[in-house]
């Protein structure tokens, strides 16, 4: 049986991982969340350990299981009609043996209530979505041929008519054993085939001896309670390895989504939450195969922090880790294309790569970075230069068609442009291409 609706939420578990691993966007890193499906699981575990009272879960767990095993039921259910109705119609040969005065009801009855009552209700509830009520109507079904059987020996002077009362049995068996009846329902069914044996034979008393009613009565009792019993334990094993696949799948989901962290945080710089140095360099050279194919422009910005040493040396080391986090959302917040990357290239350097970018545009997105840090008016007063913090940036442009040009060169050509900002004075943005 599957776990229809567990199954349908779980992708392939290193599969999802493995897709997000190079997309460009800069991830906070957080410690690593706990997941509801941990608790969850908690949840399915009390339940496994302490039981569940009265063959029912708590209401959401107990929708969910009646909603993952309703294709299973209706199967079953659609299968059984059939069942039901050849051998309910067998009878008729009993009938025929056993109460011949009322073979002509009983073959109306049989054949032509019964049987197209059966098919009509079934294609019905098979169709409706609800659960408990196409339980409750197999065992209607259950009550109603109980009731015909009966009522048949009742009806029939024969004298084998009262130890016919024992085909009852053959209903009992049949929901529980064929039909797996869960045990509510079958509870209902068993009451009401044993109360309709008892009134039958008490029906029966002046014409049948005692000898033979109440052994037939306690033939049926006993079957009643015995499947009552098997209905009881298969619905409780259903239910326990229900609740183990669900079990398992939650784990899986979990283990899905504790990779996906894992693989956020392998990718982040976990002081400033931008795209650490390897996954700027990962995301770099796949970037630069696409433009290579496409013929298109990427450009570098190389992002460094002016005086920050001197910021460090004044202002401790907290407020320096303070200050990087802030020109990091700063960057962020400025370069917020999708196929844009900001990562950290390494102390108070950043690094953006941006795909499919001209030198032009690269250019005025610097400005913008650089402008962004200036709007911070963070202090630095042992800055020789400006009296707050400042970036310099330096950037480079190239086609990756072109002949000989590599990612470690544009970096580097980035970095050279860097090294005139800073020359020039600092809090400014040098640029060159060197692809064409
Ligand atoms: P310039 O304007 O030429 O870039 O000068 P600078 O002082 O910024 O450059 P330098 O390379 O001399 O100093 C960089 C400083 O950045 C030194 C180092 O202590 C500091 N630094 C590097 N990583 C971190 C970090 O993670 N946290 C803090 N607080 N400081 C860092
Ligand atoms: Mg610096
Ligand atoms: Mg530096």
């Amino acid at each position: 049986m599957a776990c229809t609706g567990c199954s349908d939420r779980l992708g392939p578990v290193t599969g999802a991982a493995s897709e997000t691993r190079l997309q460009p966007s800069s991830l906070p890193v957080a410690a690593l969340p706990s997941h509801p499906s941990g608790q969850e699981v908690g949840r399915i575990d009390d339940l496994l350990d302490e039981g569940w009272r009265g063959l029912r879960f708590p209401r959401d767990l107990e929708a969910r299981f009646l909603n993952d095993t309703a294709a299973e039921r209706i199967r079953r259910l659609l299968l059984n009609s059939v069942f039901v109705a050849a051998a309910f119609n067998l009878f008729l040969v009993s009938d025929y043996l056993m109460v011949p005065d009322q073979f002509d009801l009983a073959l109306r009855l049989r054949l032509l209530v019964f049987t197209p009552l059966l098919f009509a209700v079934i294609i019905v509830l098979a169709r409706l979505n609800l659960p408990r009520v196409r339980e409750g109507m197999a065992a209607v079904s259950g009550m109603a041929a109980a009731l015909i059987s009966a009522g048949l020996c009742v009806l029939s002077t024969d004298v084998l008519a009262p130890a016919y009362l024992v085909s009852l049995t053959s209903i009992l068996t049949f929901a529980s054993g064929v039909a797996r009846m869960r045990f509510r329902p079958a509870l209902g069914l068993d009451v009401s085939v044993v109360l309709f044996c008892l009134v039958s034979a008490w029906l029966m008393r002046e014409r049948a001896p005692a000898a033979l009613l109440i052994p037939v009565v306690m033939t049926v009792v006993a079957t009643a309670v015995f499947t009552l019993y098997a209905s009881y334990t298969m619905e409780k094993d259903e239910r326990r390895n229900w609740l183990m696949r669900l079990r398992e799948h939650l784990l899986l989901d979990e283990l899905a989504s504790a990779n996906e962290d894992l693989d956020r945080v392998s990718r982040s710089d976990m002081l400033t939450g931008v795209a650490n140095r390897r996954h700027v360099d990962e995301f770099l050279a796949q970037v630069w195969e696409r433009a290579r194919m496409d013929g298109t422009e990427v450009s570098v910005m190389m992002i460094d922090v002016d005086h920050f040493k001197a910021y460090n040396d004044r202002y401790g080391h907290p407020e320096g880790d303070a200050c990087l986090r802030d020109v990091a959302t700063t960057l962020k917040r400025r370069l917020r294309r999708p196929t844009d990357l900001v990562g950290r290239f390494g102390g108070e350097e950043f690094i953006a790569v941006l795909t499919d970018t001209p030198l032009s545009t690269a250019q005025a997105a610097a400005e913008r970075v650089r402008k962004g840090v200036e709007g911070l008016n963070r202090l630095h007063s042992a800055s020789s230069t400006h009296a707050i913090v400042t970036v310099s940036v330096g950037v480079a442009c190239m086609r990756p068609s072109a002949p000989h040009a590599t990612p470690a060169q544009l970096i580097s050509a980035a970095d050279e442009a860097l090294y005139q900002a800073k020359h020039l004075g600092r809090n400014r943005v040098f640029a060159f291409g060197t692809a064409d």
